[in-house]
């Protein structure tokens, strides 16, 4: 038996996957190392990046089965989501591991969207690299002085709204520039 961490919710565990022998399976997958490090999923993923684990059932998320394990002692419902604090999705460490209602995920998963954005990390969405706003708005400001560009001048050149341009140009958007 492994014995790396507390295992609590061994018994649980069992039953969820479908015997002794799955839980040492699904231990043997995980890269255990320091307790401050991320214990990483030697196996596949799932299309999240999350662990994925064949039980005798059905394939299961293999984080949660760690929390299973060693943090609730209790098969999870569909409304108990586990969040890693280290935001590494494969990790399987248990101390990296926290299990949340569904509007704790929500909210964490805002906060940290919204500082990311505020970061300017591009989006899907982001069709312009920051040299570009840069630009624009350089010109966009000549433009002030009736020297420069106009907005849909602009906005043709760069494939997007003049409502984009001129929230580049007001700072209401890619303000970290
Ligand atoms: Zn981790």
């Amino acid at each position: 038996m492994n014995s790396f961490f507390p295992q609590p919710g061994r018994q649980v565990l069992e039953a969820q996957l479908g015997g002794a022998k799955y839980v040492e399976r699904l231990l043997s997958y995980i890269q255990v190392q320091g307790s401050d490090d991320c214990w990483k999923w030697k196996m596949g993923k799932d299309a999240a990046g999350y662990g994925a684990f064949r039980s005798a059932f059905k394939t299961v998320k293999a984080h949660r089965m760690v929390a299973t394990l060693c943090l609730s002692c209790v098969e999870l419902t569909s409304e108990q989501h586990v969040m890693h604090t280290c935001d590494n999705p494969a990790c399987c460490n248990p101390q990296h591991l926290k299990i949340a209602t569904h509007t704790e995920n929500m909210r964490d998963m805002f906060s940290k969207k919204r500082r990311e954005s505020a970061k300017g990390v591009r989006q899907g969405h982001s069709k312009l690299t920051e040299s570009q706003v840069l630009e624009i708005r350089k010109r966009h400001r000549a433009g002030s002085r009736r020297k420069g560009e106009r907005t849909s001048d602009l906005a043709k050149e760069f494939g997007i709204t003049r409502h984009t341009v001129n929230a580049i140009a007001r700072r209401e958007s890619w303000n970290h520039l």
